[in-house]
């Protein structure tokens, strides 16, 4: 067995657990009764509903097993670019689960959740801090729902001025969902391509930019992992002509502490507390996108906002300019207390240091991998890098295969044929918190399936070997999923 391999190993069958255990098993023992069984009880329940008959150590196991079918960041590296699937620190699930926190109920008074709103404002400030805004708003419920409040804002700045405008900028290095968001707003989405060294020209902005445009979406750092390095150039261009500037920030991992986004132009941004500030996610749910807007944006934000006076926090309606209310209620609370004890326990100079780290990572596997898989844009990386398959089209080898060959050393696929602007895209995004020992196995892995491809490409277009199930047709495993085993 190779060295490199990590988590695989013994791949645990389990049947239904109504295909186990046998009758009269039980999971508990006490004293047998030396009460006559009551005629009521019989009446009211019968036979009871259909369960298995099982023992303790069946149920645990049972449940243990099926556990064992999932990876997840608590498994072993993650790296999959764009989602930050970076490992979550305990004590923030810890904090999220104390009970006057976890049991607050969101219709209490103010008067009765001090704790909660107070925690809810200075989570707010600490997010104008981190990304240099002036105010911050956390009702949106995930980074798309912060897309959209980003453009419900710019919607109302220019109606407010009486300037209505149709159409949004989107680069072709954009999120996917920033396209969704504008046009679910009204917006026409312009599409403009990045220069050949995967960023926006000024110039190609120049040539779009008009007055009937409301502003433009942008990803920094971009969903190739590069750094935007004329976006100040750009924002002037877009104010020059009366529109605004949003940032799409869910890859804020590279740059806290480090940019200062009111300084280099932006009105708006959403955050991914879920990927940035430590919630697990990648299950579909719950997370938190939070819009940080600057001065000209404020007065727009989201109602109920936070209010403090001498100490004591408020929920206030009274501004009349709003948007008005994107969540049944505050927006999804325990994200927030994560992301809270994130911050406290990381403290400024902490984050500072995440994001760089996480540079580096990115950058390392970038340089160590290079020789080997082709990388299409050959400068310094943010925190994520793209290769593709280029090179391996010489053996009828692909990024999937690669993908699906990666399970068998034990690690989380990269994400694949995404960002669409690189063809057969592997984008690789390990985050800062793993360690130089687990970044070299992942590269010696790496490396090797890139031989494994001149030497046995029939290996590779079988694998996964090690898995659970093997490879699977995708289109009916999405259509027609088969749940029982
Ligand atoms: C993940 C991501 C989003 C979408 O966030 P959701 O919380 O999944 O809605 C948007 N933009 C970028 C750059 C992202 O990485």
């Amino acid at each position: 067995m190779n060295k490199n391999l990590g988590t695989t190993g013994l791949i645990l069958n389990e049947p239904l657990l109504w295909e186990k255990g046998s009758k009269g098993r039980t999971g508990f023992s006490v004293p047998e009764s030396d009460v006559d069984a009551s005629p009521l009880d019989s009446e009211l329940v019968g036979d009871g509903p259909d369960f298995p008959d099982l023992s303790e150590v069946d149920v645990v196991r049972h449940y243990t097993r099926l556990s064992t079918w999932n990876f997840g960041v608590d498994t072993g590296m993650y790296p999959l670019g764009s989602c930050t699937m970076k490992y979550n620190p305990k004590t923030n699930e810890r904090q999220a689960r104390l009970p006057g926190f976890a049991g607050a109920h969101p219709l209490l008074p103010p008067q009765l959740a001090q704790g909660a709103l107070e925690l809810m404002y200075k989570l707010e400030r600490y997010l104008d801090e981190v990304t240099g805004m002036q105010a911050t708003s956390l009702q949106p419920a995930a980074g798309a729902h912060g897309e959209l409040a980003g453009m419900l804002l710019i919607y109302a700045y220019h109606k407010h001025r009486g300037d209505q405008r149709s159409k949004i900028i989107i680069p072709d290095t954009a999120h996917g969902t920033n396209p969704a968001s504008a046009a679910l707003c009204g917006y026409r989405p312009v599409p403009v391509k990045s220069n050949e060294n995967g960023v926006l020209s000024v110039e190609t902005i120049e040539a779009v930019m008009d007055a009937e445009t409301a502003g433009i979406m942008v990803t920094n750092p971009n969903t190739i992992g590069l750094f935007e390095d004329h976006i100040r150039e750009i924002c002037r261009v877009i104010h020059d002509k009366g529109g605004l500037v949003y940032c799409d920030g869910a890859n804020m991992n590279a740059i806290m502490g480090i940019v200062d986004m009111n300084e280099i132009g932006i009105d708006v941004l959403h955050l991914n507390l879920h990927k940035t500030f430590s919630t697990p996610h990648g299950g579909g749910g719950p997370g938190s996108g939070p819009v940080c807007v600057n001065d000209k944006l404020e007065p727009f934000l989201p109602v109920p906002r936070i209010v403090e006076k001498d100490g004591q926090y408020n929920l206030s309606e009274d501004f009349p300019r709003s948007i008005g209310k994107l969540d049944t209620f505050h927006g999804h609370f325990g994200v927030m207390i994560k992301a809270y004890s994130y911050i406290m326990s990381m403290g400024a100079a902490g984050l500072k240091k995440a994001s760089q780290l996480s540079v580096l990572n990115a950058n390392y596997i970038k340089e160590r991998l290079k020789s080997t898989y082709h990388l299409p844009h050959d400068r310094p990386c943010m925190h994520e890098v793209v290769f593709n398959d280029q090179n391996l089209q010489a053996y009828k080898i692909t990024t999937l295969d690669v993908a699906k060959r990666l399970m068998d050393y034990g690690f989380h696929p990269p994400t694949v044929y995404f960002p669409l602007v690189v063809p057969g895209a592997i984008m690789i995004e390990p985050t800062e918190t793993e360690c130089k020992q687990d970044i070299d196995r992942f590269i010696e892995a790496m490396q090797q399936i890139a031989q494994e491809a001149k030497e046995d490409p029939e290996l590779l277009k079988s694998a996964p070997h090690r898995s659970k199930v093997r490879r699977l047709d995708e289109t009916t495993a999405a259509r027609k999923p088969c749940l029982a085993n």
